[in-house]
């Protein structure tokens, strides 16, 4: 495994508080980053501080409540980090949820509010954080240390009827990070994403409680899990576990990547149908 020494360098992680976004904390921690994780519930955030900080005792951490579709919340979260460390060399915008509907029951304000999350989750922490960006871009001289991932969903690429406003959103914001990777690369600024298929994680394990039939029957959260990938058709049988998308990410957030931007890695353990 190549190592790398990101002391020094800051790591912002929205939705850090659970699943992915927990992973990926913990990877840019290990690799001696400070790190910025941000989520709406104060309890599961302040959990998550604590692991963090137990694992990791020399920690620089801060773990601050902010709804990324609020855009005073997001500018006082970034206001923060520069307070507390002074910088931002890396920006994981990976807040947010699915929605399950098929097109006959999605309403307009539906639509609204998953275009809304799927945009603004992407749109508001990118405009709130590019000033510390840009200036650790300038710092680091070409190396690539600048950058910012989303999580995006193979929705994006290969899109579901019954999540019909996400995979449409999940399309948009495609071209979105196409766009902005344009944008930012004659600034050193590179921005890429992942395209994930179904990862084991928060919003999962509270559908597995939801499932009233699997709690009846006393299906194991094990074999609940592995039934839907046999069900999905997933190649490599199994859900992806959140350190595999968090790696994914690690490598397009910092300079182990530091010549490609404008692009995505596929972590859907073989959904993928496209060449
Ligand atoms: P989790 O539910 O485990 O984690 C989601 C995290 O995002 C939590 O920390 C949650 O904290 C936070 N969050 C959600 N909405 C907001 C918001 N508006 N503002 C700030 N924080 C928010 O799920 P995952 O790890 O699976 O999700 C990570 C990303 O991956 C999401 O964007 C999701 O859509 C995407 N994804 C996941 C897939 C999967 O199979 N797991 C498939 C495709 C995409 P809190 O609720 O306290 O705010």
């Amino acid at each position: 495994m190549i190592q790398i020494d990101l002391t020094g360098q800051v790591a912002v992680v929205t939705g850090g508080s659970s699943g992915i976004g927990f992973a990926t904390a913990e990877l840019f921690l290990q690799a001696g980053a400070s790190v910025a994780i941000c989520g709406r519930d104060a309890g599961r955030l302040a959990r998550a501080g604590s692991d963090l900080r137990e694992r990791f005792p020399q920690a620089q951490l801060l773990a601050a409540r902010c709804d990324v579709l609020d855009a005073g919340e997001v500018a006082a979260f970034a206001g923060e980090v520069q307070a507390r460390f002074g910088r931002a060399d890396m920006l994981v915008n990976n807040a947010g949820q699915g929605r399950v509907s098929t097109f006959a029951d999605t309403t307009d304000e539906a639509w609204r509010e998953e275009l809304d999350l799927k945009y603004f989750s992407i749109i508001r922490p990118t405009r709130a954080f590019l000033p510390m960006l840009r200036s650790a871009a300038k710092q680091g001289k070409g190396t690539g240390n600048a950058a910012i991932v989303c999580v995006n969903s193979l929705l994006a690429l290969q899109p579901e009827p019954h999540m019909v406003a996400t995979s449409s959103a999940r399309a948009g914001v495609l071209s979105l990070i196409k766009s902005l990777a344009g944008e930012l690369a004659p600034e050193q600024i590179r921005v890429n994403s992942i395209l994930i298929g179904i990862v084991e994680s928060g919003q999962w394990r509270r559908r597995y409680e939801a499932d009233t039939n699997a709690q009846a029957a006393g299906q194991s959260w094990q074999d609940w899990t592995s039934e839907l990938a046999r069900k999905k058709h997933i190649p490599l049988g199994r859900f992806g576990r959140p350190e595999e998308a968090a790696q994914a990410l690690f490598y397009l957030a910092t300079s182990l990547s530091s010549y490609t931007t404008g692009s995505h890695i596929d972590v859907s353990g073989g959904v993928a149908r496209h060449v």
